[in-house]
């Protein structure tokens, strides 16, 4: 039986650096109005806060880089998470 993409994400190993290799600014984000970073995050790591401000948890991160190409504002600073540390990709 096929994996659906929830199970397939399961099925993923990260190794969490303490450093965040993706940052955002928060005040650029304010200005922002359409947001994408919201909807095309394979992962669901951008939410909205009580306030309707953005927040981001790099945990969990599939290293896609779409957020990066999708943020109009450019408010994100974005790297790899440094040598050993990130997702490893399992295939089942
Ligand atoms: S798309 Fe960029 S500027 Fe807009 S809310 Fe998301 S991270 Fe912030
Ligand atoms: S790189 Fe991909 S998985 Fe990581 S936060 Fe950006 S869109 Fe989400």
């Amino acid at each position: 039986m096929a994996l659906s993409m929830e199970q397939k994400l399961a099925l993923n190993v990260y190794k969490l650096d303490k450093e965040a290799h993706i940052t955002i600014d928060k005040s650029a984000c304010r200005r922002c109005g359409d947001k994408y970073c919201l909807r095309v995050c394979p992962a669901h790591l951008f939410t909205l806060d009580d306030k309707g401000d953005v927040d981001f948890n790099y945990e969990g991160c599939l290293e896609c880089g779409t957020c990066l190409i999708s943020c109009i504002e450019c408010a994100l600073s974005w790297s790899y998470p440094r040598g050993g540390f990130g997702v490893e990709y399992r295939f089942g």
